[in-house]
């Protein structure tokens, strides 16, 4: 019995009549004074553990079974993040609601054999009108029959109507896939062809494509086969919240709106869901990474938008990469998985077999694509405090002049990164890490983005008590919103963040502004450069170009180009031609040389290289160990232990320990260790016979991260 807890192992229970529940069977245990649910597993029970100690089952659920696709799954997600395979089930059983019946209602019906006789025309009325339809709820048949609810109610206690109850969540709306297929474009129709021929088979397709190429509408065309071929579909999306565009297309397609899953779900819209999922009667799932937990009896097709997308890392409880799971689950379901974007990561373009590698490399509109150029903030210096150079000014607005929309993008929140007293130099950082606290002027307060601290905006410096010198230094978004504002008055600008973006319907409320050209300016941070189509949009303007490529970030110059090739991607996508101002000291980087020639592929080819000669992923593999406490000292002894029980292998070199670039940590001191393995070494096998032997301390706290993204 596999339970919801950091266990690797199964547990024994007693079964009564001594035949267990086939595997996957979901049953309720005693677990020391608690009541718990786990699932029947397929390893046999350790047998040293003696039977009259053994508990019994109580209860067995009426929950289908897991699939064994779905429990690999959890067993080998195990075994490749290290993880507990209870853990991972946790992420399975992530509704417990879902395992109890839902709300009761009542419904009315006529009896086996209605009483008709001597009945005045009204109670004819309610027994005509539930002769004509299903059972129905009192106040329903009431309104139906035209009679009052006291009447319905009478003849309720009367016995001429008959009560039965139903388990709210057993109802499912039926889904009728119908809708209008899209006529493609040849290109575009090779690679539906190929995805479409291959589903069947199974494995995994990388499909490349420039922004505006139409991938959704080529993906959408397996969706229909798969459907069609009567096996679920999942599609991942990485800002679910902002996914109202693709879910109208999605309804135009299909006719009608996939089910959901994200965390901005209710508790009642998660247990129906689940519920639906795991009865087999949910054909099409949208949804963040963690719908890929989601118990499909069956899954016949996965595809991941964006699939290059940071969001798809889940950094903290279990860690783990959704492009990892997906092809562990699609490979144990035979399902076929489609990796979609613009900028495959480099891991899957090394990875992806020849012919599985699909290309859109024409944009579906007339337009042609956005010109790029760079401004070299070294001699295009602005003043102090200033921002938006002369260059980036008379774009926004020749573009407001031209009555067409700009963005102009900050990866940063907030109004300043950085407040600084400048009668005594001190810099306000966050208690509790190493970091400092950014100020926030819509919502006013200095803000922790690592931990969440917050405090009041202070008059005076916190070090010296001197009044009125403190200083914003530098600009988040909010700050370029003020400054542009000077710049052309009377525009009307709008700030997308996740300060201003708190929910899905706010995100749409902002798209359709920008759809109605209710926005001239949409100033963002990485928000902005999603998928966005926004026809009337023709320039993008990149603030600072520089912030992502500093740090010891193996992936910075990869993520940058991601990032701002997205972006430009937003500018000019229908039949206006767009442009795009980059903002940047580094002219010269590799990076924006590629963006500036349009070069992906040159780009592409150069970092590989790169990453070849370094013997960094894809070409070999790495992991981070992150030992944190609340004593510094403490951490680095355990630090030191860990390092002593270090493997000396000659394939494997490992760095550290040392302090990790956030040293602090909501109140913990952090050593990390990174791991380089070469690509034929087993890298979890070897941590985990590395790492199960250690015991630490309650206080210190060890966390793995095979195949880290951060490195913080
Ligand atoms: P991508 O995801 O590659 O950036 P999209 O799938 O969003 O591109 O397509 C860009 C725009 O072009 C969308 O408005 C889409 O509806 C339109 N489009 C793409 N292909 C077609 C097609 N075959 N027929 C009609 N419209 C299309
Ligand atoms: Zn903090």
């Amino acid at each position: 019995m596999l339970l919801p807890l950091p266990f690797d192992e199964p547990f024994a229970y007693l079964v009564e009549d001594g035949t267990a529940p086939p595997p996957g069977t979901l049953v309720r245990v005693p677990f020391g004074p608690r009541r718990i649910t786990g699932v029947v597993w397929d390893t046999a029970p350790d047998p040293k553990v003696a039977r009259d100690r053994l508990r019994p089952i109580e209860a067995v659920l009426d929950t289908p079974p897991l699939s064994t696709a779905l429990r690999r799954t959890i067993d080998e997600t195990a075994a490749e993040t290290l993880a507990e395979a209870g853990s991972i089930l946790r992420l399975v059983l992530s509704v417990p609601a879902a395992l109890e019946p839902g709300p009761i209602r009542i419904l009315w019906r006529l009896p086996a054999h209605p009483t008709i006789e001597a009945l005045d025309a009204r109670r004819m009325k309610v027994i005509e009108t539930l002769a004509r339809s299903e059972p129905l709820q009192a106040s329903v048949l009431a309104r139906k029959a035209g009679v009052s609810a006291a009447i319905v109610k009478k003849m309720g206690e009367d016995g001429l109507i008959e009560p039965i109850e139903q388990d709210t969540d057993a109802v499912v709306a039926e889904e009728t896939f119908a809708g209008a297929p899209v006529p493609l474009t040849a290109e575009q129709k090779a690679a539906a062809r190929a995805l479409v021929d291959g589903l069947e088979a199974g494995g995994w397709w990388l499909l490349e494509g420039v922004p505006g190429s139409g991938k959704t509408e080529v993906y959408l065309e397996a969706v229909d086969a798969c459907l069609r071929a009567g096996r679920p579909v999942l599609v991942l999306l990485p800002e679910i919240a902002l996914g109202a565009q693709w879910l109208g297309r999605f309804e135009r397609r299909f006719g009608v709106t996939p089910q959901l899953w994200h965390s901005g779900l209710t508790a009642a819209q998660r247990r129906r869901t689940w519920k639906a999922v795991a009865r087999g009667e949910v054909r099409a799932v949208v949804g963040a990474r963690s719908a890929l937990f989601l118990p499909f009896p069956e899954l016949g097709l996965i595809v991941m938008d964006e699939a290059h997308d940071t969001s798809f890392k889940q950094e903290d409880g279990v860690i783990y990469d959704a492009r990892t799971v997906a092809a562990i689950r699609a490979r144990h379901e035979h399902a076929a998985l489609v990796l979609v974007g613009a900028t495959p990561t480099l891991e899957s373009l090394e990875a992806v077999a020849p012919g599985r590698h699909l290309l859109l490399e024409a944009r579906y509109s007339p337009a042609p694509e956005p010109s790029i150029a760079l401004v070299d903030l070294r001699r295009e210096k602005p003043p102090a405090g200033v921002f938006l150079g002369e260059a980036l000014r008379a774009a926004l607005r020749a573009t407001l002049d031209a009555g067409e929309q700009s963005m102009l993008f900050l990866n940063r929140r907030g109004y300043a990164p950085l407040t600084i007293c400048r009668a005594c130099g001190f810099r306000l950082h966050c208690p509790n890490c190493t970091a400092w606290l950014t100020s926030h002027h819509y919502r006013p307060r200095l803000q922790c983005h690592h931990c969440g601290y917050a405090r009041p905006l202070p008059d005076h410096c916190p070090e010296c008590g001197a009044v009125d010198f403190l200083a914003s230094s530098g600009p988040g978004v909010e700050r370029i919103a003020e400054e542009l504002a000077g710049v052309l008055p009377g525009a009307r600008l709008e700030v997308m963040t996740s300060d201003t973006v708190h929910s899905a319907a706010a995100a749409a409320d902002l798209v359709g502004a920008m759809l109605d050209h209710r926005i001239d300016v949409l100033i963002g941070t990485q928000l902005i450069a999603k998928g966005h189509h926004f026809p009337d949009l023709t320039m993008v303007g990149v603030v600072d170009a520089d912030i992502g490529l500093g740090g010891g970030d193996l992936r910075a110059a990869e993520r940058t180009f991601q990032l701002l090739y997205q972006l430009s991607g937003r500018a000019g996508r229908e039949s206006r031609p767009g442009s795009v101002l980059i903002q940047t000291r580094q002219p010269d980087h590799p990076v924006m040389q590629a963006l500036a020639r349009n070069d992906r592929a040159g780009f592409v080819a150069a970092e590989l290289e790169e990453r070849r000669m370094a013997g960094m992923p894809p070409f070999g593999r790495l992991a981070a160990l992150i030992l944190a406490g609340p004593d510094a000292e403490t951490v680095r002894r355990q630090s030191r232990r860990i390092a002593r029980a270090a493997p000396e292998l000659e394939e494997v070199l490992i760095l550290g320990p040392a302090p990790a670039p956030l040293t602090l940590l909501r109140g913990r001191y952090r050593e990390r260790f990174l791991i380089k393995a070469e690509p034929q070494i087993d890298l979890p096998a070897l941590l985990r016979s590395w790492l199960t032997p250690i015991r630490l301390p309650r206080q210190v706290r060890l966390q793995v991260d095979v195949d880290p993204q951060s490195f913080l």
